[in-house]
């Protein structure tokens, strides 16, 4: 074996899958494995199973390798679950850690999406993946993102959290941000912002002592109601916001429409003693 020469193999779970073979045209590089199981898990009851059913041909991306798109041809087993109380007959098997049982691509190329699209938005994630020929739309990174922290195991958090909310899809679609302040990291994501998905989720987390949150009535009932005695505290940037939207407000109310110039203002003698060195012709208020 030449240890110059890259093992794709390693690249894999082996004591999952062996590659059978590997080719590549301009844009793609295909590559062809087998499964090594012999037995699996029900992803329905979790009985483990070695009745052997049959194969089936998942077809699923992988990251890129070297800026081509890489897609896997995995011939996976099917098995059938031996539980008699379960509903499932028969079932694809997954790769645990690699590929779920209904994943159209690896774990690490949907955990690398959510990442990025946590650091940028969901629509920039989907044209950075495009220039790198990974191929995904806007749409299906929302989805992705969704399903990854529905699927995830419910993060232990500290007892003071931040609570906001956000757009799936601006002027459509809102949901509800839980964060934890402590460590400044996301511990929930939660669909709608009307306040009823945060007190199901704050039921089943009591030991939280206070949440920041903005200041519309929703999410302040739905604490008040769950955790009475938990203090809820106005966020600085909502503060700012109300507030600078309160001065606006009253800056128009206070304010003519038309401001009138004197014929006799002097100009010239504004500009002399004006101190910031700015043009202010003529100050309000
Ligand atoms: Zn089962």
């Amino acid at each position: 074996m030449n240890d110059s020469l890259l093992q794709m193999n390693t690249f894999f779970p082996n004591e999952l899958m062996a590659i059978e073979s590997i080719k590549q045209d301009n844009c793609t590089v295909h590559i062809k494995l087998r499964s090594r199981t012999h037995s699996c898990k029900c992803p329905e009851c979790g009985y483990e199973t070695t009745n052997y059913h049959g194969t089936y041909l998942r077809k699923v991306q992988d990251l890129p390798i070297l800026g081509k798109t890489t897609r896997l041809s995995i011939t996976a087993h099917e098995y059938i679950c031996n539980n008699d109380a379960c509903s499932k007959t028969t079932f694809v098997e997954d790769f645990d850690g690699f590929l779920s049982y209904y994943g159209r691509m690896t774990e690490r190329c949907a955990d690398f999406i959510c990442t990025l699209a946590m650091e940028t938005s969901c629509e920039g994630c989907a044209r950075i993946c495009r220039a790198m020929n990974l191929q995904i739309s806007g749409d299906s990174v929302i989805r992705l993102l969704t399903k990854q922290y529905r699927v995830q195991p419910v993060v232990e958090c500290g007892n003071i959290v931040g609570v906001d909310d956000f757009a799936f899809k601006k002027r459509h679609t809102y949901g509800t941000i839980i964060v934890d302040q402590s460590t400044h990291k996301p511990v929930a994501i939660l669909d709608g912002r009307d306040g009823n998905s945060l007190k199901e989720w704050l039921k089943n987390n009591k030991h939280i002592k206070a949440v920041t949150r903005d200041r519309a009535s929703a999410y302040s009932s739905a604490i008040q109601e769950v955790l009475p005695d938990a203090m809820q505290i106005a966020d600085r940037f909502h503060l700012h916001q109300n507030l600078l939207e309160a001065i606006k407000n009253t800056v128009n109310a206070v304010l003519p429409v038309d401001i009138k110039i004197p014929k006799d203002y002097d100009m010239q003698k504004t500009n002399e003693k004006s101190v910031d060195g700015k043009k202010n012709a003529l100050r309000c208020g």
